[in-house]
């Protein structure tokens, strides 16, 4: 390997560490490595799960020149030798090179990237003809730097309690939506990721929705158990609905007992099918102390609003009805105003019960 220079290797961790944009990190994450080793190619994968099956994303892709992000990139099912050595690198927490199984004398370096739980929550695979000690112990220094700059920025959009994103990132989130859904190239397909995830049939183009839920009757739990065990049930409602949605949609810790769900559709119906599914695990679930605990929810699709906080307006008068009508249910801002129940004029609009803090 060429002696590293060490101008060049300052340079790069400056442009790695420069940007606050997780998708915008990685490229230049590929792209300094693509520098050093411009013989190879890179894949950084997402470790979407683990048990019971190994789930990769792929993120971004890179070679000869080019850097390809998960939005354009075509997925094919990986080789079943290399699954197993993603498993074993998992497994040992090691990294690993593999011979190619094609005749052309390629190996693949696996390089596992840990969070700060010491959890594997990135692949990176180099293919590559050659490769040394000192280049390895290279590749992997630049996605050690990766880890632990993510980690940082990480922490600054998450809840302290929950864990969950917090509501700083929310308008940044929906702001996004509402930009990529005036340029339709960019968002509307699903990508290769969100494609390989939903194990439901491709059906055209994705919608984005968003909704608000609100634990019913939060106040009793905390004054009949205390603010520590409303605490726990904060924790545990949140860990419920990471599992009762699909890998890529987002939670949000929107206020006190007040998450936000951004989901991807393809239609109202299920859009609506999954806020649904969110009501009855959290209805359904076993608590310690307290016999049951309810949510009410409230969506809306984010189409061509022109500032998020209409989008939140809309799905905050749906949850609004549903409380009013008994809580423990799901409402559609779309279906209301379509069965007159609610009127979509601002002035005659029901006041919202947010709460901000
Ligand atoms: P509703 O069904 O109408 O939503 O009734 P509710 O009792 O859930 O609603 P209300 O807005 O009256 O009360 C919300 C409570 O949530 C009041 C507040 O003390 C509690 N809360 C807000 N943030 C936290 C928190 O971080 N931890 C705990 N334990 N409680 C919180
Ligand atoms: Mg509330
Ligand atoms: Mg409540």
């Amino acid at each position: 390997m060429k002696k590293i220079n060490s101008i060049k290797f300052i340079d790069s961790l400056a442009e790695i560490t420069r940007y606050r944009d997780r998708e915008v990190i990685e490229q230049s994450l590929l792209k300094t490595l693509l520098e050093f080793k411009n013989d190879s190619s890179f894949r950084l994968y997402q470790v979407l799960s683990c048990e019971p099956e190994l789930k990769l994303g792929l993120l971004a892709y890179a070679a000869n020149d080019n850097i390809t992000t998960a939005e354009n990139i075509h997925h094919y099912a990986l080789p079943q030798y290399i699954e197993d050595a993603l498993v074993e690198v998992i497994e040992t927490g090691k990294i690993i090179t593999i011979e190619s199984e094609k005749s052309n004398k390629e190996i693949q370096i696996i390089y596992p990237a840990f969070n700060a739980n010491d959890d594997i929550f990135a692949i990176l695979i180099q293919a590559t003809k050659q490769s040394d000690y000192e280049t390895q112990h290279l590749v992997h220094g630049f996605l050690r730097i990766y880890s632990n700059f993510l980690e940082m920025i990480e922490i600054t959009k998450r809840d302290k309690l929950t864990g969950l994103l917090n509501r700083e990132t929310l308008d940044a989130e929906i702001t996004r939506i509402l930009i990529s859904n005036n340029m339709p190239n960019i968002n509307n397909s699903p990508s290769s990721f969100e494609r390989q995830t939903d194990s439901r049939k491709y059906k055209g183009s994705l919608k984005h929705w968003l909704c608000i839920l609100d634990i019913d009757h939060f106040k009793a739990i905390n004054d009949q158990y205390g603010h520590i065990y409303g605490d726990e049930i904060l924790i545990l409602v949140a860990r419920l609905l990471e599992k009762s949605v699909r890998e890529f949609d987002k939670i949000f810790r929107f206020g006190g007992e007040e998450f936000v769900i951004l989901v991807k559709s393809y239609d109202a119906d299920d859009a609506l099918f999954a806020f649904e599914r969110i009501r009855i695990v959290i209805a359904t679930h076993q608590y310690a102390k307290i016999s049951s605990l309810t949510i009410s929810i409230g969506g809306t699709e984010i189409t061509n609003q022109i500032d998020p906080r209409d989008v939140i307006e809309a799905a905050d008068t749906a949850l609004y009805y549903a409380k009013e009508h008994g809580r423990n249910q799901v409402h559609m801002f779309e279906n209301l105003i379509r069965d007159n129940k609610i009127t979509a004029k601002k002035e005659n609009a029901i006041e919202s019960d947010i709460e901000f803090f």
